[in-house]
Formats: C-alpha cells, sequence, structure tokens
C-alpha cells in the first residue's frame, strides 16, 4: 500500500461512485450520516477526499483552509462522474483493480483452486483460474468476462474515450 494512493469519501447525491472507485482499487466508503459537518470531519481523520455535488461543501472552513479536498462533481451521468475524478486527481495511472471488495472496501486476498472448491459455480470453477476472497463477506471474485469488460470501459473512461 502506498500512501499517495488517495481514498474517498462519497456524498449520497454521488452514491453510484463508491463500487466504480472501489473496482479501480481506490478505498471508498459512502457517507450514510446526517450532516455536512460530520462528513467533512470524517474525511478529515480518515485523510479522504470527498466527492459531491453539493456546493456549499467546498465553502466549509476545513476546506477552505485546505485541510480536507473536495471534488465538487459536475456531472449527473457517472460516466462522465468518473473521468472527471480520475482527471481532476491524476488517478489513471495508479489504477489496480481486483484489490478490494466492492461490498464492503475490504482488501481481497489470493486464494487458490483448492480453497475456493464448492464455493463458486462449478462453470466458474473450471474456467478461472485467479480468485479472491473478501477477509469481510467472504463473497468470491474471479476475473471474469463481466469484470473485465467494466474495467475495459472504465481505462477508456479514465481516457476520455468513452464518447
Ligand atoms: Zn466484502
Amino acid at each position: 500500500m502506498t500512501t499517495d494512493r488517495p481514498r474517498f469519501i462519497t456524498d449520497q447525491n454521488v452514491g453510484k461512485l463508491t463500487k466504480f472507485l472501489r473496482l479501480l482499487g481506490f478505498d471508498t466508503i459512502f457517507f450514510i450520516g446526517e450532516s455536512d459537518t460530520q462528513m467533512v470531519q470524517r474525511a478529515l481523520e480518515d485523510n479522504r477526499v470527498i466527492l459531491t455535488r453539493d456546493t456549499h461543501i467546498p465553502k466549509r472552513r476545513l476546506v477552505t483552509s485546505g485541510k480536507v479536498k473536495v471534488v465538487l462533481i459536475k456531472s449527473d451521468n457517472i460516466d462522465d462522474q468518473i473521468q472527471q475524478v480520475i482527471n481532476e486527481l491524476n488517478l489513471a495511472g495508479i489504477i489496480k483493480s481486483f484489490i478490494l471488495c466492492l461490498e464492503c472496501n475490504r482488501p481481497l486476498s489470493v486464494r487458490t483452486k483448492e480453497e475456493i472448491t464448492g464455493k463458486v459455480p462449478p462453470y466458474v470453477f473450471q474456467n478461472q483460474r485467479d480468485f479472491m476472497e473478501c477477509s469481510e463477506c467472504r463473497r468470491i471474485y474471479w476475473k471474469g468476462t463481466h469484470w473485465q469488460a467494466m474495467i475495459k470501459k472504465m481505462e477508456k473512461i479514465g481516457k476520455g474515450q468513452n464518447k
């Protein structure tokens, strides 16, 4: 783990970004509390970049003083949102897929075929080689075609080739 890898906190108005950023290997939590103050405080404590569409957030004292970083998301469209985050924070070179659980944001561990016997559908077991497991929820991940298609799409978006 490198320390310069940004971590994020997403506001409810850009909640969709949460899983996509995890997919790209960025530690991201979805803020479910009530107040903006709580969210900004959490970002400060955890050293997380706030992603929001709420124009009031960048005016907060902790943000204007430079203690907390905010990316004010411009678009409603998820592809544009991903592209904005990747571009503004220059993330294209540090995308790392297949390292975080999409559901609980925990690191995935490598599993051998023997270890996941009986835990995945037979056709997956037969056709896939690389498996990962979430230490928290025990979900098993594999680099299936769906996953690969998503990553390809993300990489294109990062390069601005989605249009
Ligand atoms: Zn999990």
